[in-house]
């Protein structure tokens, strides 16, 4: 009996052994266990705080870009987009899960996008796009494996070339009034000799008459070639200004000196009112050339029998000396008051081409005045006269 019970005892102890040993091997299983998955939960956070800081850095150098980006899923909505394409398309709220079309409400975009997924390959489009300023965009497109869809994606970035596309237009028109001002006075000084060659020359009232003539001509194309030739310097930047200190009145002088036959021609006077001891700082030979063109402008569209007048007055409160030239003549409408700086603008082309003008004049002075940190303005009373008012700086020690 008593052998019965050792041997049960024996039996229950070895048990409980055994269960200890499993209960030990369960715990430390069991803590194995818990410390692997809270390092895979360590991992996992970290993994998800870099793609949160990269989703936020990616969104930031979106959102900085100044062209527009849009990215389609693979079921053709908006992933993601930047705030550029808010602002080219004037589009508010969340694009995200919109088609391309909700979002921005252009059907052509949509085929282009369309296509771009369906070839595979990178294209370009052409579009205009009118908010409350009118814009050209150049949209690229590619296509890209959407992960997570499969189907394919596609990318589109906008770019605004609407400011390349207006220098390109002002080039062309550049090249195309060149082109103009050159043929013009070519042909008729062509004209001209043919007729002399073909037997005009033998009378010599007539030869004398064309060969006048050819010389206006030839004398508009050499003004021509000077004024681009200054224009092109002054709008490449490279035009040095070298200002010193002198009078004005001594400068105005000489202008008026060199336009008397031509004023006397029309019957005109040009009166030099400028004060004797007002003095500035400007490059003279610049200067010179601005005045020049005013008066050689009043001349030109002023009053026959008329006054051309320059004065001159510094405003030491304001910190600006004021120069101006004012005819008598017909004036200049107010909505072309401005367009006058424009290269090769004219309110009456035929009569600037007969006084043998170019239509640069006012552009070269404008940006000569500018070249100074000055302003011009037209200011006229159709029918009564113009005014033109060159604002220039000036400091105190200029009048030194
Ligand atoms: P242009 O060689 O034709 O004179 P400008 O650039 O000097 O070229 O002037 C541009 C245009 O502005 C002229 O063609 C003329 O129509 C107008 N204009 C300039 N000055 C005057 C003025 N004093 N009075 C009236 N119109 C003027």
């Amino acid at each position: 009996m008593s052998s019965v019970v050792v041997i049960l005892v024996l039996a229950l102890l070895g048990v409980a052994v055994v269960h200890a040993v499993w209960w030990f091997r369960c715990r430390r299983l069991v803590a194995e266990f818990a410390r692997r998955s809270d390092e895979q939960r360590v991992r996992e956070d970290r993994l998800r705080e870099d793609y949160e800081r990269d989703r936020s850095g990616r969104e930031a150098v979106m959102d900085c870009m100044l062209d527009g980006v849009v990215v389609l899923d693979g079921e053709g909505r908006v992933r993601t987009f930047n705030r550029a394409v808010v602002r080219l398309f004037q589009v508010g709220g969340d694009l995200r899960g919109l088609t391309l079309l909700e979002a921005l409400r252009r059907h052509e975009l949509a085929e282009f996008a369309e296509r771009a997924r369906a070839e595979g390959q990178a294209l370009d489009l052409e579009l205009e796009q009118h908010g409350r300023s009118a814009v050209t965009l150049q949209v690229n497109a590619v296509s890209f494996l959407d992960g997570t869809g499969g189907g394919k994606g596609v990318i589109l970035v906008f770019h605004d070339v609407s400011r390349l596309k207006d220098l390109e237009r002002t080039r062309r028109d550049f090249v195309a009034n060149v082109s103009h001002e050159l043929r013009t006075p070519l042909s008729l000084i062509k004209g001209y000799v043919e007729t002399l060659i073909d037997g005009a020359s033998s009378d010599p009232e007539v030869s004398g008459k064309f060969l006048r003539t050819i010389e206006k001509h030839a004398n508009r194309l050499a003004f021509l070639i000077e004024d681009l030739l200054a224009i092109s310097q002054l709008e490449s930047g490279q035009a040095l200004m070298n200002r010193c200190n002198g009078e004005l009145r001594p400068l105005v002088g000489r202008v008026v000196e060199d336009l008397a036959t031509k004023a006397e021609a029309r019957g005109m006077r040009l009166l030099n009112e400028v004060p004797a001891e007002l003095r500035l700082r400007v490059d003279p030979d610049r200067l010179q050339q601005v005045l020049f063109n005013l008066v050689d402008n009043g001349i030109k569209y002023g009053r026959a029998g008329g006054t051309v007048r320059v004065g001159g007055r510094v405003d030491p409160d304001a910190g600006r000396v004021e120069v101006w030239v004012s005819d008598e003549g017909q004036g200049i409408p107010a909505e072309a008051l401005e367009r006058v700086f424009e290269r090769f603008y004219r309110v009456d082309a035929a009569r600037s081409r007969e006084q043998g003008g170019t239509g640069l004049g006012l552009a070269i002075v404008k940006h000569i005045v500018q070249a100074h940190g000055g302003e011009v303005r037209a200011e006229s009373e159709v029918g009564r006269g113009t005014t033109f008012r060159v604002l220039l700086p000036w400091e105190t020690s200029d009048a030194g």
